[in-house]
């Protein structure tokens, strides 16, 4: 792009939000530059060790989600497999436990029926509360759901939504981890004739007559007729915008501590916490992560604590998984993910979190922001909304900017 490209669109950041914009506005013949400060795929990207691939973090799609479908009409290929369910076991007092299928097909029955829409505006504790059967089940599918551990403060309409999507649809452990959503979205981008610029960082966006200036740390300036600020987090993207667009006391992130780890030839069955907020499955197989006779196993906490008494907590678990010492080939410990970087206020649900669109021709997009689809299925329905924006933005008239 030259200096003076001012119909371009200008993307910040290339995790699966800013790619999906640059696809999006790249395949309706805008000219997209993307810029991204490190190697690209943000928290979707997935890491090689000694043959085995880490996400970050245990990732599985969404079936019939937004992102699902986005991939579908973008004709972006994966190819992944549903977790085994059979044999999962809890943890109890310490202990394992079988999940009996009684009180899981009691939980399913009742949220076959449940009402996203009438149980908005109230916390998914009360809805839990307000079901037969043990509230361990119930909650623990809906940390398993959300990533959400305090469920007093989770809107009871999005658990519902996510539960329902998860339970009832079904979830995908992608072969090749989550860099092949990142790939496929990137050749998207360039088959578009779109570029994408790594290694370089944007230090702020500035309005200018007709439209916008983008700024990089390396001293050069981009115009654009529309920029989309998909820096993941909104603090970083308060920080490139240079204004105070209100999100001061915008909520809290979720946040989970990881355990990720390779193993050699194990079979477990999934085991979750029943009382306590942990997560351990193997994702590979069935996903095809490891090299042959290797596991991928990822271990979770919901909500960290300190990083050394969770790392403690997290190998407690997978040993009474039946991981051993002695089976660990790779182990990598993220002590303070975040999962996504807004937890709406139950009051008013997804429809709280901030809007794509900050003034004409800029945008956000972000797993914190629109009001549809839960963490990547967020982060990809605001990248299309952003995207498709930024398609139209400074055509056939001249932006003006009406900044809130
Ligand atoms: C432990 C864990 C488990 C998860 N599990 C799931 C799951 O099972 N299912 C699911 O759907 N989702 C899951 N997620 C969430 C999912 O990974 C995220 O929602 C999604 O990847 C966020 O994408 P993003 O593009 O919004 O942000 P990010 O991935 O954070 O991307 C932001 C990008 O912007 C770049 N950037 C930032 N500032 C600048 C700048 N100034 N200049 C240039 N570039 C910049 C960054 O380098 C980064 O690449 C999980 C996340 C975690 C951490």
């Amino acid at each position: 792009m030259e200096r003076n490209d001012s119909d371009a669109v200008v993307v910040i950041g290339a995790g699966l939000a800013g790619l999906t914009a640059a696809a999006t506005a790249a395949r309706a013949g805008r000219r997209v530059v993307v810029i991204e400060r490190h190697g690209g795929g943000g928290r979707a990207r997935t890491d090689s060790r000694g043959g085995y691939r880490f996400n970050q973090g245990p990732h599985a799609l969404y079936r019939g989600g937004p992102a699902w479908a986005i991939l579908a009409e973008m004709g972006v290929p994966h190819r992944g497999h549903r977790p085994p369910l059979r044999g999962a076991r809890g943890v109890r007092d310490g202990a394992l436990v079988r999940l009996a299928g009684a009180p899981l097909a009691r939980f399913t029955a009742q949220l076959a029926v449940a009402s996203a829409r009438r149980w908005s505006g109230r916390t998914a504790e009360e809805w839990v509360e307000s079901l037969r059967g043990g509230p361990d089940v119930a909650g623990m599918a809906v940390r398993v759901s959300t990533y959400v551990a305090d469920l007093g403060a989770l809107p009871a309409d999005l658990a519902i939504t996510q539960l329902k999507l998860g339970l009832l649809r079904g979830v995908s452990y992608l072969d090749g981890g989550w860099a092949s959503l990142v790939d496929g979205l990137a050749s998207a981008v360039s088959a578009a004739g779109g570029t994408i610029r790594r290694h370089q960082t944007v230090t702020g966006i500035n309005a200018v007559p007709g439209g916008w200036e983008v700024a990089l740390s390396d001293g050069e300036d981009l115009r654009a007729a529309a920029v989309v600020v998909a820096a993941g987090s909104p603090a970083a993207s308060r920080r490139l915008l240079g204004i105070d667009p209100g999100w001061d006391n915008i909520g809290p992130a979720v946040r989970a501590a990881c355990l990720d780890l390779g193993v050699r030839g194990l079979r477990l069955p999934l085991v979750f916490g029943l009382d306590q907020p942990l997560y351990l499955a193997r994702h590979s197989p069935p996903g095809d992560l490891a090299p042959e006779g290797g596991s991928v196993v990822h271990v979770m906490r919901y909500g960290p604590r300190d990083a050394d008494t969770d790392r403690r907590e997290l190998r407690d678990h997978a040993r009474l998984a039946g991981v051993g010492d002695d089976h660990i080939v790779e182990e990598r410990f993220l002590a303070d993910m975040v999962v996504t970087h807004l937890l709406p206020d139950p009051r008013s649900g997804l429809a709280g979190r901030p809007g794509v669109v900050v003034a004409d021709g800029l945008y956000l997009a972000g797993d914190w922001v629109g009001p549809t689809g839960w963490l990547a299925d967020a982060a990809m329905a605001s990248g299309r909304h952003a995207g498709t924006l930024a398609a139209g933005a400074g055509i056939g008239r001249p932006a003006y900017h009406r900044v809130p």
